[in-house]
């Protein structure tokens, strides 16, 4: 039975009986940001496109949707939205045993992964700095343009804010010098305006989205399926077989597909590859996360003089470059832990948030049980992770630079709570199937998500990117999706010009 999500965008594949063969061009694992750009753009080229996740559509939502849609208005943001978050967000595989070395990290299970959740926040990777060596700037800035135009990401909306005139004006004046193209800026936001009037936020359906030429296949999503082995046949042509289990039971689906995208997170990527004895050097090895700093500040009254009521949100970044190494952003958050500022309209405060980088180190790892499974019939996943001294040192930078920050906009007479969050907070885990230009051992991947040695092996998913950056990921992630998608079409790159 399939039930359509959005028309001519994808649909849902239920009730399959135990031994269902499915066949597809292209078979993807995981339906997050990462597969989700992929199959999006198979899609809309005209490929047949089955995608398998572990999780189940969302309950209250339209499945592929983000969940703030369901909660409109802003004065929702802390009563509604941010506790349905936080109570979907478990340590992986729907466990609840969080990881030692890392006790911020969590996960989302069901259909949209983490893009039904996100925060929409559409932070670029500084390409003088950040982004993959492996590819050519020509490239990265067009994919990085196309990814954001997917992504709905939006400066019309709240540009004319009161507060976010105000709050832009002040931070800029702050922050004067930044690097050409890296300055105070608005940061934008994956939203549009519907026919009907209502803000929607973008989730898969964004990346799934048939675009202007129409006639796209839908994606068939089977849901609730985790997928338990991958065999990637020998050469391109040869065709690949995914296996995945029912959930909670023992029904066994397969999809025979020319190839293969595994775009499982940034865990369970590693995982399933090592379960499926593909087990190159690098595989779980190079972990990187955004140390995260947050506080809630009660606005200047000066800034907020006069606000109206309908006032739209706002969101302010200082992005990270060669002269800073973290990203900022200020916005109207939904959570605070600040006893002192949960008692004021929230209208009033601003939630400044910053991430730095780690660096990548090869220490910094996943580490598969071979006999203990999790709840998805693999291999259990531990994690081992720790800042090195520069880590640390970006860190107290970050610290100081914080204050600043909040000196620009910040009522002082209210507190400055700034927590520093334990790994794994900032939900942007990276690094553990990375790209690179050379199969040396220091990679997964080829420079676009190719795994090395296997024609049609791809993978997708904030795993791939291999530098240290601090910006949230997404765009970034779905820019080279859409490169790994171009490569499985055959389409020419600009990596020569
Ligand atoms: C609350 C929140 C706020 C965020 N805010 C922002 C933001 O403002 N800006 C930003 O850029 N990023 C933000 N992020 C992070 C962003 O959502 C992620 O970076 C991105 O969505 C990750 O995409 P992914 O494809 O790598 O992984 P995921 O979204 O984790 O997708 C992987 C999918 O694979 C499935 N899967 C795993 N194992 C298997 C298996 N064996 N078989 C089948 N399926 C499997 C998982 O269930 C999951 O659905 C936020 C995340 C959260 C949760």
């Amino acid at each position: 039975m399939t039930t359509a999500l959005t028309p001519g965008t994808a649909e849902l594949v239920t009730d399959l009986a135990d031994g269902t063969i499915l066949t597809a061009d292209v078979a993807i694992v995981g339906t997050g940001a990462g597969g989700g750009a992929v199959a999006g753009e198979l899609a809309r080229a005209g490929l047949d496109v089955v995608m398998i996740e572990a999780g189940g559509p969302l309950a209250g939502s339209r499945p592929g949707a983000h969940i703030r849609n369901a909660f409109p208005a802003e004065a929702q943001l802390e009563t509604h939205y941010g506790p349905e978050v936080w109570n979907s967000l478990t340590p992986y595989a729907g466990g609840k045993e969080r990881f030692d070395a890392m006790r911020g990290a969590l996960a989302i299970h069901s259909v949209g992964g983490m893009l039904s959740y996100w925060s929409h926040m559409c932070a670029s990777p500084d390409v003088e700095t950040e982004t993959e060596p492996a590819i050519p700037a020509p490239s990265m800035r067009d994919l990085l343009e196309r990814s954001r135009r997917l992504l709905w990401a939006n400066l019309d909306i709240e540009a004319p804010g009161v507060r976010q005139h105000r709050v832009l004006a002040a931070v800029r004046q702050a922050f004067p010098g930044l690097p050409a193209g890296r300055e105070v800026q608005q940061l934008p936001v994956a939203m549009q305006r519907t026919a009907a009037g209502p803000i929607e936020f973008a989730g898969i359906d964004a990346l799934l989205t048939p675009g202007e030429t129409g006639g796209a296949k839908p994606v068939r999503i089977v849901a609730g399926h985790p997928v338990r082995h991958v065999e990637p046949g020998r050469s391109a042509g040869s065709g690949a077989t995914v296996t995945a289990g029912a959930s909670g039971g023992s029904g066994r689906v397969q999809v025979q597909a020319a190839t293969v995208v595994v775009a499982a997170g940034a865990l369970g990527t590693p995982q399933l590859l090592h379960a499926s004895g593909i087990r190159p050097a690098a595989l779980g090895r190079y972990l990187t996360d955004h140390t995260q700093l947050v506080s809630r500040v009660k606005l200047r009254d000066d800034l907020l003089d006069g606000v109206p009521a309908d006032d739209p949100t706002f969101s302010v970044w200082i992005p990270a470059s060669s002269a800073r190494p973290m990203h900022t952003q200020i916005s109207r958050g939904w959570i605070t832990s600040s006893p002192i500022l949960a008692d004021l309209p929230s209208w009033q405060t601003a939630d400044i948030g910053q991430f730095t980088g780690v660096d990548p180190r090869p220490e910094n790892r996943l580490v598969f049980d071979p006999v203990h499974l999790d709840g998805f019939g693999l291999p259990r996943v531990s994690v081992e992770f720790s800042l090195s001294r520069a880590d640390r040192d970006r860190a107290t930078e970050m610290f100081a630079d914080h204050y600043r920050v909040a000196e620009a906009i910040a009522d002082f007479g209210y507190a400055l709570e700034a927590s520093a969050m334990p790994a794994g907070t900032s939900l942007h885990l990276m690094g553990t199937h990375r790209m690179g230009s050379r199969d040396d051992g220091t990679s997964v991947t080829d420079s676009v998500g190719r795994v090395w040695g296997h024609d049609n092996l791809y993978l997708a998913g904030n795993g791939l990117i291999s530098t240290r950056n601090a910006g949230n990921p997404t765009t970034n992630t779905v820019a080279l999706g859409l490169r790994t998608a171009d490569a499985i079409l055959g389409r020419p790159t600009r990596d020569a010009s």
